[in-house]
């Protein structure tokens, strides 16, 4: 599913974000860098041991990378160039300010990627496997950051890969709700 909003696509996949031919995609990571499960397990699976040999040098200078914030190493084997690490929050109970920092992990890594000439991106669910947040407040969270971000700075294409048709279909109607005037 795709539309156009102003001068950028959007696209809902369903599928694995390994196999995206976006300039970056961007892996929700945790903080120690050092890779982990789910969707970082399978981004240094596919992408081969330079990702990580990348992931320790900047883990070495900075200590890692913190809750909100991104991180940018090469792609190594993947078909995009860029891999954008970010780092979700944990849900507790909504009041641990997991809506801040969620809302910062999306727009760092835009901000990290625009910095970087990179004007196709990917994106996973952040934060909503492992880490628990609940997929319908995520996705709106997703979404509203990304308008927001594009309003401001041109961005060629921003896709979101649902890896479940129950996340697609989750992410489908967050964006009839938040891009419903286009
Ligand atoms: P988090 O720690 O941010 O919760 P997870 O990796 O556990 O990270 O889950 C984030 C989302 O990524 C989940 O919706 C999970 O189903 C999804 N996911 C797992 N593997 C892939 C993949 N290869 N491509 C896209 N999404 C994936």
């Amino acid at each position: 599913m795709e539309f156009i909003y102003g001068a950028t696509t959007i696209k809902l996949v369903q599928g694995d974000i390994t196999k995206q031919n976006t300039t970056a995609i961007v892996n929700s990571a945790n903080s120690t860098l050092l890779g982990g499960g789910g969707v970082d397990g399978a981004i240094h699976r596919a992408g081969g041991p330079k990702i990580l040999e990348e992931c320790k040098v900047i883990r070495a200078r900075y200590g890692g990378c913190d809750v909100g914030e991104a991180v940018i190493t090469t792609g190594g084997n993947l078909p995009s160039n860029y891999v954008i690490h970010t780092v979700g929050p944990i849900w507790k109970d909504g009041k641990h300010k997991e809506p801040e920092l969620l809302t910062n992990a999306y727009r760092n890594s835009l901000k990290l990627a625009h910095k970087n000439n990179i004007d196709t991106i990917s994106f996973p669910s952040i934060s909503t496997g492992v880490y628990g947040y609940p997929i319908e407040k995520a996705s709106i969270i997703a979404l509203n950051t990304v308008k927001k971000f594009i309003d401001e700075t041109d961005f060629k294409e921003i896709r979101f890969i649902l890896f479940s048709k129950k996340d697609f279909d989750i992410y489908l109607k967050s964006v009839k709700e938040i891009f419903k005037s286009h």
